[in-house]
């Protein structure tokens, strides 16, 4: 690190799917300043999911400026700007004007949904997944991109004739950051697209024909850090370089400080995301798993496989919200703790059906063993093994079938550690049996703002603040404690054993 570098700090503007946040970091990872609001979203149909592009704009320079401010105010200087950003949303902007031509269709938008459906049926999926590392879902942005020029009118003709750009949230946001001199994305944004090709690093031609894509729209496609474009001084006042971008679980991947093959880490929040590092070849997870890009730097890509867990923090909001046995959410922690085992009760929180590795869309949840003894606690404490168990299924999952003989890419899983993150995982009970459950160290680190971080410390490589990821995180990155495994493993077997009936149950309710 450059010994003016202290008083350096790094901006990372946090566009998340609910919240616009700002929060400058010092080099070592430390907060200086943060800037939170709230960003409506619209719901103008059943499953559709809209956010104005003008909002996300807004809240973004709000947030930053009030960040600045403070920061200055303690003496820094903001050297670098990082963003990370809600992944897929969709923009679709007016390259004179600058205009958004319609809002912003949001990753949950399920209106491209019947398109995918077509594909699936069509065949396309293998295809699909060769080339993007997905599996064909409305989630991604390029149906909805599809979408926005087929059914906005005069989009299709304005986009053929060049005159529209389309962008996720971190294109947008960097187009209108330095005043539409820079049309640009990061590679892991792109992977997110289901329009780029992750191997060959660049946008499939074959799938923007499929999806009627002009190549006129499309951004450029970067490293995650390196010199995106400064900003206009009209916006802050100042020229201040944007070099990082990253989406939110990639950015979290590198705020957690996971850069070998094989580290993981998992987010709890409202569901559960877990993203494990799997190096510079580009995996083969099994089935529902994704493969996609974790970062890509100095033109050197690498990659990640990822699974969500639909149902994490939602069981304990039934909790709270539906059933009322708990007043807040971290109640559940000394409940749960409160009881010597779980006396047989098991809530399998299939609320949208089940993930990995059982995909069934149609399971409903169930709640088992309840007996006259069974009470709050007992409710809690199986919302919170639930996550645990989950956790595990999933890392399972991770690995997909042999292949050939040879073992799939579980085996890379370092099980070693896992790495924390999100509202839950403040519980520490829950840490605690997720470490008994799944057998691996959980490591909660010091600065949970891990997707904000990701994207400084990304920034901070792009401005030459740190020499490598490496040292950026080595400056960063702390464990503030460490649960470790303590289960017996007689007890874990039976406990997953339990759960698996649970689940069984929960099936053949649904068949
Ligand atoms: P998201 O970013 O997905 O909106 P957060 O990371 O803020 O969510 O986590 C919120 C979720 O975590 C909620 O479902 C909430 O019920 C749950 N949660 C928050 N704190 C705790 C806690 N101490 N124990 C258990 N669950 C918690």
């Amino acid at each position: 690190m450059p010994p003016d570098a202290a008083r350096h700090a790094i901006l990372a503007i946090d566009q998340g799917t609910t919240s616009s946040r700002a929060i400058a970091f010092d080099p070592s990872g430390g907060v200086i300043a943060s800037a939170q609001q709230p960003l409506p979203q619209r719901f103008p149909r059943d499953g559709w999911v809209e956010q104005d592009p003008e909002d996300i704009w807004r809240t973004v320079l709000e947030t930053s400026r009030q960040a600045l401010v403070e920061a200055r105010g303690k003496g820094f200087t903001v050297a670098a700007i990082g963003i990370v950003n809600q992944r897929e949303t969709t923009v679709v902007w007016d390259r004179a004007s600058g205009r958004p031509v319609h809002n912003a269709i949001v990753w949950q938008d399920r209106r491209g949904a019947e398109r995918c459906g077509q594909l699936v049926a069509g065949g396309a999926a293998p295809a699909i997944r060769r080339t993007t590392g997905l599996v064909p879902d409305s989630y991604f942005s390029a149906t909805k991109l599809e979408w926005l020029l087929s059914h906005v009118d005069g989009a299709g003709s304005a986009a053929g004739r060049g005159e529209l750009a389309f962008g996720t949230v971190d294109s947008f946001l960097l187009w209108r950051l330095t005043g539409g001199a820079a049309h640009a994305t990061d590679a892991t944004n792109a992977s997110r697209t289901m329009l780029f090709d992750i191997e060959a690093q660049g946008w499939d031609g074959a799938l923007c024909r499929e999806f009627g894509v002009p190549d006129s729209v499309l951004p450029e496609v970067r490293d995650s850090a390196g010199a995106f474009g400064t900003t206009d001084p009209a916006v802050f006042g100042a020229a201040v370089p944007v070099t990082g971008i990253a989406g939110d679980q990639q950015a979290a991947l590198i705020g957690q400080g996971c850069l070998t093959p094989g580290m993981a880490k998992s987010t709890y929040g409202t569901g559960c995301f877990i993203l494990v590092n799997a190096g510079r070849d580009r995996p083969e997870p099994g089935e529902g798993i994704l493969a996609t890009v974790a970062w890509r730097l100095g033109g050197e890509t690498v990659y990640a496989v990822e699974g969500a867990i639909f149902n994490a923090g939602t069981a304990v909001q039934w909790l709270r919200d539906g059933l009322g046995v708990i007043g807040e959410s971290a109640a559940s922690e000394a409940l749960a703790a409160g009881l010597p085992d779980n006396g047989g009760v098991y809530l399998v929180p299939a609320f949208t059906g089940l993930g990995a590795p059982w995909w069934d869309a149609d399971a409903r949840g169930g709640l088992f063993g309840l007996t006259r003894d069974t009470g709050a606690a007992h409710l809690a404490r199986a919302a919170l093994e639930a996550c645990g168990y989950q956790t595990a299924d999933l890392l399972e999952a991770m690995g997909g079938p042999k292949r050939g003989g040879r073992p799939g890419f579980g085996a890379r899983i370092d099980r070693g550690r896992l790495r924390v993150d999100g509202g839950m995982a403040a519980n520490d009970w829950l840490m605690q049996f997720v470490a008994d459950i799944t057998g691996a160290p959980v490591e909660r680190p010091a600065v949970t703002e891990t997707t904000a971080l990701g994207a400084a410390l990304l920034a901070g490589v792009g401005a030459g603040i740190y020499g490598s990821l490496k040292e950026a995180v080595a400056a960063a990155w702390r464990a503030e404690r460490i649960f470790t495994p303590s289960m017996a493993v007689d007890r874990r077997k039976a406990l997953r054993a339990g759960w698996r009936t649970a689940v069984r149950r929960v099936r053949n309710g649904a068949r």
